[in-house]
């Protein structure tokens, strides 16, 4: 909507947005777009989404806004990386993967690192291979490709250490043994914070629409299971969403029990500018989505730094400081009088800011 009012310059220039890309192979019915935000920190990074758009405009904002979104996950999470986003303009379930990942693939080489990829929606592990047969300007690798592998059990990591600090600053203690959560959301991130909150000791209430999903953890955990639509209302210390988006809107914020929402959903707020606030209203501390789910990314991109070679050790140990980035965080929320989730935002900039003043356009990362 806000590209078609600005136009793409205007756009691109209220939003700092550095280039955008257009890939075309009439051959292969192949189109792309590769939007790079901002290469202060480092090479332009993001995942490649795989979408049937229902016009170029609307693949032309998504690819712009999820690059900013990047942008400011890297820079929030300390991480050396610009960002970027790639989206194909194609519906996710098209069956002739190698033909577009290929193409896809050689378009990104000719950017000769400018950007780098990785997975998104719609798009799988096995995609990233036909793209590493064109370029090595990929981070996320199946291991005997050299990469990190799966990496949802390491953003489930992330957002326990945000919570931790969470409850440090709300409960006075760190210790999540015997707190209530209210996990929403089952899925590859969702069962490993159960599997890791239950070896924490916290008492668990799960949810899934999928009842398959529930009875694996059942056998697995003690959890109490809720219906889906009365997770919002479960009396809990923390609520851990980990399924879909704007879940925390007016009709949720009224039913929350919960003292911190920390979950890796992406985009939890409906309106950020009026839930954000409404949930501090209410004494609820958020703990912002892309700093709790940063874990995976921070994990995955860690080779990039170190000329490519993974280290799990140390990955994960950076992943653990998300701990240090909720305080962090809550320091700056408490210095400026804003909301956590408006806090979120100031933190990457700063660090931009900072960084940006020593070096820009420092796209020379090799892998
Ligand atoms: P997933 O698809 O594996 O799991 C999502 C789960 O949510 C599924 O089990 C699904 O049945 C369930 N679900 C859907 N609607 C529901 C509802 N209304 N109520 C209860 N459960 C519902 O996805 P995932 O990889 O676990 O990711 C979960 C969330 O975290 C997503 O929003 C994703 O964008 C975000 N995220 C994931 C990662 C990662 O490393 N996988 C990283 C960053 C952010």
């Amino acid at each position: 909507m806000e590209l078609r009012e600005l136009g793409l310059f205007g756009y691109m220039k209220k939003y700092k947005h550095e280039n955008l890309v257009f890939c075309q192979d009439e051959e292969v019915d192949f189109k792309a777009i590769i939007a790079i935000h901002c290469t202060a920190l480092g090479s332009a990074t993001g995942g490649t989404r795989m979408w049937k758009y229902e016009s170029e405009t609307d693949a032309i904002e998504d690819a712009l806004r999820l690059s900013r979104g990047m942008t400011y996950k890297y820079a929030a999470a300390g991480v050396n990386l610009g960002g970027a986003k790639g989206v194909i303009m194609a519906d996710p379930k098209r069956p002739d993967r190698e033909r577009i990942f290929r193409t896809y693939g050689r378009f990104i080489d000719r950017l000769n690192g400018a950007y780098i990829t990785g997975e998104d929606v719609g798009t799988t592990l096995e995609d990233m291979e036909y793209i590493a047969m064109e370029t090595k300007f990929i981070v996320t690798l199946p291991e005997y490709l050299g990469g990190s592998g799966a990496i949802s059990p390491m953003t489930a990591y992330g957002v326990l250490q945000g919570m931790r600090a969470a409850a440090k600053e709300v409960f006075g203690s760190d210790d999540l043994d015997g707190k209530k959560v209210a996990v929403q959301g089952l899925g590859s991130v969702g069962s490993s914070a159960v599997e890791q909150l239950a070896a924490y000791g916290a008492k668990l209430v799960v949810t899934d629409i999928d009842e398959a999903r529930i009875s694996t953890i059942r056998k697995r955990f003690d959890v109490e299971v809720t219906k889906a639509d009365e997770i919002f209302g479960v009396d809990c210390d923390i609520f851990c969403p980990c399924a879909l988006g704007a879940i925390i809107n007016d009709k949720s914020i009224a039913q929350l029990k919960c003292k911190i929402v920390c979950g890796s959903a992406n985009n939890q707020l409906e309106d950020a500018d009026r839930h954000g606030p409404m949930l501090e209203k209410r004494g609820i501390l958020y703990v912002p989505d892309y700093i709790a789910n940063a874990g995976g990314t921070v994990y995955d991109t860690d080779r990039l730094m170190v000329g490519g070679l993974v280290n799990k050790e140390r990955a994960k140990e950076k992943v653990a400081r998300n701990y240090e980035r909720v305080q962090e965080l809550i320091a700056i929320s408490k210095r400026d009088g804003i909301p956590s989730y408006r806090a979120a935002d100031v933190m990457a900039e700063e660090r931009i800011a900072a960084v940006s003043a020593v070096k820009r356009h420092t796209n020379t990362w090799t892998i």
